[in-house]
C-alpha cells in the first residue's frame, strides 16, 4: 500500500511493525495460539464467539495512542484484534498523529 506523504516523515517515527496483524485466518490449519509470533484462527467467527468466550491474549499494546489487544474464542479458536474505544487524550503523540491523519484526508 502506498502511503501519500510518507516521504514527509522520517521512517522511524512510525512504528509500523507494531501494527502488524499476527492473526492468520485459515480453514486448513488447526487453530493455534503461538502468541506473540502468530495466532492461527478459523476464517469466520461462530455463534460461540461471544465476549464471555473470548479471552484476552498477551498484553494490551498501545501504538500512536490506539490501544489494542488480541482476543481468542476459547471454544473454536477464532481470534480478533480488538481495538479499545478511542478516548480523549492530551498525549502529544496522539494529537500529532490525529493532525497528521487530518492532513492525509485533505
Ligand atoms: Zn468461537
Amino acid at each position: 500500500m502506498k502511503r501519500i506523504g510518507s516521504n514527509l516523515r522520517p521512517a522511524d517515527q512510525k512504528p509500523q511493525r507494531n501494527l502488524t496483524n499476527i492473526i492468520v485466518y485459515s480453514e486448513d490449519e488447526k487453530p493455534r495460539n503461538d502468541y506473540p509470533e502468530k495466532i492461527i484462527s478459523p476464517a469466520l467467527p461462530k455463534s460461540c464467539c461471544t465476549d464471555e468466550n473470548r479471552e484476552l491474549v498477551g498484553n494490551t499494546k498501545e501504538v500512536d495512542g490506539f490501544k489494542f489487544c488480541y482476543k481468542i474464542c476459547q471454544v473454536c479458536g477464532h481470534a480478533v484484534r480488538y481495538f479499545y474505544p478511542a478516548v480523549e487524550t492530551n498525549d502529544e503523540a496522539v494529537r500529532e498523529y490525529r493532525a497528521w491523519k487530518r492532513y492525509m484526508a485533505q
